[in-house]
C-alpha cells in the first residue's frame, strides 16, 4: 500500500499525529474530531513506515465492542489481517498476561473469574462464617469497598482503617482475599491489580513485555483509573513510546474512580507532545454549536473549540412531552417516519440516563404493528434484569405453586438460610414423588425429614408465600406487586446494596410497580386474573423483544454506553431536572459537571438529527413526578433549537395507513378529547386524559381517574363526558 494513501482522508493536524516521529504523544480533542481514526491510522503507519511488526503493537480501548471495531478498521486500512496484534480492553489484556504466567502470579492454571454476582455471594458466605451481621454491613457494600480499593492499587496491608465501619470492611476484604487466593479465583478488579503486581515484581517478565511492545496506544484515556494508569506506565518503561487520545470533556466515569488528572499526569510523566484536533467531521453545525455552548459552562476544562465546515443542518428538535408515554410515542413516531423514508433503523439511537427508562420505550416499540425491532446495548431488557426476575418469580409462585423455576430462583433470595443441601433434599423428594418442588418441600416438612434450622427456614418461606397470597387477593395489580416486593424482603435487600448498581435495582423494582399500574388486561384473551395476564405479558415481552444479531434494529442504551459511537439520528429521552442532571448530582459542582459532560457526550453522538425530549410529568419508580426541563436545555443557544409542541385541537385523523395513529401527532382520536383534558366517567368518576391509541372502533383512551387510578378504556364504550 502506498504511504500517501494512509494520509489521505486526514487533515493537517491529524496527519501530524499519524506521521509523527516515534515519540510520546497526547492527542487532545473534542468529540467527533477523528481521535479514534488517528489512532487506527497511526497503527497502520507504524507498520507501513516504521516497519513495526503487528506483534509489537499494544492498543487499549474501553469496551470489547470498540476493540473489535478497532481491529477491523486497522485491517480495512491495511487491507491485511492483523490477528497477532494485541488490541483489547484493560481487563482483556491483563487477563491474557495472567493466563500466560499464572504460576508466577500464584494462580492455578485453570483460575476462574468471579463475576459481580458470584463475588457478592461469596462475600455473603464468608460473612456468615465470621458471624458478621449482613443487615448492618451489606455484602454488596463490602464488594464495592473491595473493588474501589483494588482500583486504587491497595491491598489490605496498605490500608489503615480508623473508623469502625472501615475496620469491618477491611476485615472482610482480608478474609475475602484469602478465600479467593485459596480457591484460585479472581474478580474483575483483581485481574488488573494482579497483573500490575506480577509485572512489577517479576523483572524478567516485565522486561519481556517492555521489549515486546515498543508501540503503545490508548483510546478514551480520560476515563482511566489509578491502577490502569500505573499499569500502562509500567509496561511503557523508559523507552517505549505511547500515544494516548482523549477528551477531558468526555470524562464520565469519575464515579467509578476514573481520574481526568491522569491526562496532565501523562504529559509530565512522559514529556509528551500534545496535538490538538479542532475540526469535527461527525455532526452538523447546529449540533456542534449547541454542544460547544453547553460544555462552556464547565469550569475545569483543558479548553478546546470544535468547528465544522459541513452544513448547518436542521435545528435540534426539543420536544416537551405531556408525560413519559407521550415522549415514547413521539420518539417512535419519528423513527417510523424515518424508516418509511427508506432509512435504516440501526441508524437511530435512543439514549437515556437510567436503564429503568427503557421499559416504556420498549413497550411502545413492541406494540407497533409490525413491531419495531430494537437492541439494548450494555444492558439487559427490562424484564430480564435480575431484580425484575426475582420480583416476578415471587408473583409467579404466588400465582402458581407448581412453578419450579420460580421456586428455585427465590427460595433463598433474599438469603434465609436455605442451603444447597436442603435444596437437594427437596429436589430428590420432588423427583422420587413426582411432585413440584413446592409440594416436595411441604412433604419433607410434614414428615419431619429436615433438620431443625433448615425446617424452620423452609417453613417460613412457605408461610411467606401463603401470606403474600392471602394479603393480595382483592388488591389491584400494582398493590399486589408492591406488597410482594416489600414483604419478600427483595426491596430491603436491594436497598442495602451500595453504589449505582444497587440504586438502579431499586429504581427498576419501583418501575415494575409502575408497569403493573399501567397494565390493562386485554379484553380478547382469557385470563383468570390481571396477575395471570400480566405474567404472560412479561414472559412474551422478555422472550421476543430484542432483535437478532443481524436484524436491522433501533439501538437503545444509556448515555454512558454510547461513548465513542455515532448515529445519524439520536434521541435523548428524559432530559429533565432531577433525572438529568440526576437529583444527587445537583448539590455537588463536581458531579454536576460530570453530568454536563455526559450530556455533551450524548449530543455529540448525533450526526444529522438530534431530538431532546423532556416530559412534564413522569411516572418512574412508582411515583408521579413533575419535572421542569433540564438546565442543560436552557444552556443551549436558542437559535439552534426547534421547540416542538403537539397541537391537540380536534381534527380527524388524516391517514388510515398502518402507522397512522402514531405518526399524526397533531390529530387526535375520533372522540376529540385532548391530552390533559378533564373528563367524567359513569362508573369511575372524574379523571384526566393521559394517552390514546388506535382509531375507529379500536380507539382506546387512557384516563387517570382521581379515585380509581389509571385505566385504558375503549373510547366507543366509555361514554366519557368532557368537563
Ligand atoms: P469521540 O470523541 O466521540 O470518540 P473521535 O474523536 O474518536 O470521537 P472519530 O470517531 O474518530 O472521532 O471520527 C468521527 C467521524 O468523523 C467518523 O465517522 C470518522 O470517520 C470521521 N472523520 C474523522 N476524520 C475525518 C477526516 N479527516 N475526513 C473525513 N472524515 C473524518
Ligand atoms: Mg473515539
Amino acid at each position: 500500500m502506498d504511504v500517501s494513501e494512509l494520509l489521505d482522508g486526514l487533515n493537517d493536524n491529524q496527519r501530524e499525529a499519524v506521521a509523527a516521529p516515534l515519540q510520546n504523544m497526547l492527542v487532545l480533542a473534542g468529540a467527533g474530531s477523528g481521535k479514534t481514526r488517528v489512532l487506527v491510522h497511526r497503527i497502520a503507519w507504524l507498520m507501513q513506515v516504521e516497519h513495526a511488526s503487528p506483534y509489537s503493537i499494544f492498543a487499549v480501548t474501553f469496551t470489547n465492542k470498540a476493540a473489535k471495531e478497532m481491529r477491523s478498521r486497522v485491517e480495512a486500512t491495511l487491507k491485511a489481517s492483523v490477528g497477532g496484534m494485541w488490541i483489547g480492553t484493560f481487563h482483556g489484556l491483563s487477563h491474557r498476561i495472567l493466563r500466560a504466567h499464572h504460576k508466577e502470579a500464584n494462580l492455578p492454571e485453570s483460575f476462574q473469574i468471579l463475576d459481580t454476582d458470584d463475588q457478592v455471594r461469596m462475600i455473603r458466605r464468608l460473612m456468615k462464617a465470621m458471624n458478621i451481621d449482613e443487615k448492618k454491613w451489606p455484602a454488596k457494600q463490602a464488594a464495592w469497598y473491595i473493588g474501589a480499593k483494588k482500583d486504587e492499587g491497595l491491598r489490605p496491608k496498605h490500608i489503615q482503617a480508623f473508623d469502625p465501619n472501615e475496620q469491618m470492611m477491611l476485615r472482610i476484604y482480608t478474609a475475602y482475599q484469602e478465600a479467593c487466593d485459596r480457591a484460585g479465583l479472581v474478580d474483575f478488579a483483581e485481574i488488573l491489580l494482579r497483573c500490575f503486581e506480577l509485572l512489577r515484581d517479576q523483572p524478567t517478565l516485565l522486561h519481556h513485555y517492555q521489549q515486546r511492545f515498543p508501540h503503545m496506544l490508548v483510546d478514551e484515556f480520560q476515563d482511566t483509573n489509578t491502577i490502569q494508569y500505573q499499569w500502562l506506565k509500567l509496561i511503557a518503561g523508559k523507552s517505549n513510546k505511547i500515544m494516548i487520545v482523549g477528551d477531558d470533556d468526555q470524562s464520565i466515569y469519575g464515579w467509578r474512580g476514573a481520574r481526568i488528572e491522569n491526562i496532565k499526569q501523562f504529559i509530565s510523566d512522559f514529556d509528551a507532545q500534545t496535538i490538538r484536533l479542532e475540526q469535527n467531521y461527525r455532526s452538523t453545525g447546529n449540533i456542534l454549536k449547541a454542544a460547544n455552548h453547553l460544555i462552556a459552562n464547565n469550569s475545569e476544562r483543558m479548553g478546546k473549540e470544535l468547528w465544522t465546515d459541513g452544513n448547518q443542518g436542521e435545528q435540534i428538535g426539543v420536544y416537551a412531552a405531556y408525560n413519559e408515554l407521550d415522549e415514547a410515542r413521539f420518539i417512535v413516531s419519528k423513527i417510523k417516519a424515518w424508516f418509511e423514508q427508506g432509512n435504516a433503523l440501526q441508524d437511530c439511537a435512543i439514549l437515556y440516563r437510567n436503564n429503568a427508562q427503557s421499559r416504556v420505550l420498549e413497550s411502545e416499540l413492541n406494540i407497533q404493528s409490525p413491531r419495531i425491532p430494537y437492541r439494548i446495548y450494555g444492558g439487559m431488557r427490562f424484564f430480564e434484569r435480575q431484580e425484575i426476575k426475582d420480583a416476578l418469580c415471587y408473583l409467579r409462585i404466588v400465582n402458581n405453586r407448581n412453578d419450579d423455576a420460580a421456586f428455585e430462583r427465590i427460595i433463598n433470595t433474599p438469603t434465609r438460610g436455605i442451603g444447597d443441601r436442603t435444596l437437594s433434599l427437596i429436589r430428590d423428594c420432588a423427583r422420587s414423588e413426582s411432585l413440584p418442588l413446592w409440594y416436595a418441600a411441604k412433604t419433607l416438612l410434614a414428615e419431619k425429614h429436615l433438620a431443625g434450622r433448615a425446617a424452620n427456614a423452609v417453613n417460613s418461606f412457605i408461610e411467606l408465600i401463603d401470606q403474600i397470597e392471602d394479603n393480595i387477593l382483592d388488591k389491584s395489580l400494582d398493590k399486589q406487586t408492591k406488597y410482594a416486593i416489600q414483604t419478600s424482603g427483595l426491596m430491603a435487600m436491594y436497598m442495602a446494596e451500595k453504589g449505582e448498581k444497587g440504586q438502579a435495582r431499586v429504581e427498576n423494582l419501583e418501575e415494575l410497580i409502575n408497569a403493573t399500574s399501567q397494565y390493562e388486561l386485554p379484553d380478547e384473551e382469557e385470563f383468570s386474573s390481571p396477575l395471570d395476564g400480566f405474567l404472560a405479558y412479561t414472559a412474551l415481552e422478555s422472550g421476543e423483544g430484542q432483535a437478532d444479531e443481524h436484524e436491522d434494529a433501533v439501538q437503545m442504551m444509556t448515555l454512558h454506553s454510547a461513548k465513542g459511537l455515532e448515529f445519524p439520528m439520536v434521541f435523548m429521552a428524559g432530559v429533565e431536572e432531577g433525572m438529568f442532571p440526576s437529583q444527587q448530582s445537583q448539590e455537588e459542582t463536581g458531579r454536576l459537571e460530570e453530568e454536563r459532560r455526559l450530556c455533551y457526550v450524548g449530543m455529540t453522538r448525533a450526526m444529522q438529527k438530534l431530538y431532546i425530549c423532556h416530559a412534564e410529568s413522569r411516572r418512574l419508580y412508582g411515583q408521579e413526578k413533575f419535572h421542569s426541563p433540564s438546565r442543560f436545555i436552557r444552556e443551549l443557544p436558542e437559535d439552534c433549537l426547534d421547540e416542538i409542541r403537539i397541537k391537540t385541537q380536534v381534527t380527524k385523523p388524516k391517514t388510515t395507513g398502518r402507522f397512522s395513529n402514531t405518526i399524526s401527532l397533531e390529530t387526535f382520536n375520533d372522540t376529540g378529547f385532548k391530552l390533559g383534558q378533564r373528563v367524567m366517567h359513569g362508573k369511575f368518576g372524574e379523571g384526566t386524559v393521559l394517552n390514546y391509541e388506535g382509531t375507529g372502533p379500536q380507539a382506546r383512551i387512557q384516563v387517570n381517574f382521581d379515585d380509581h387510578g389509571t385505566k385504558w378504556l375503549v373510547t366507543m364504550y366509555a361514554k366519557l363526558q368532557a368537563m
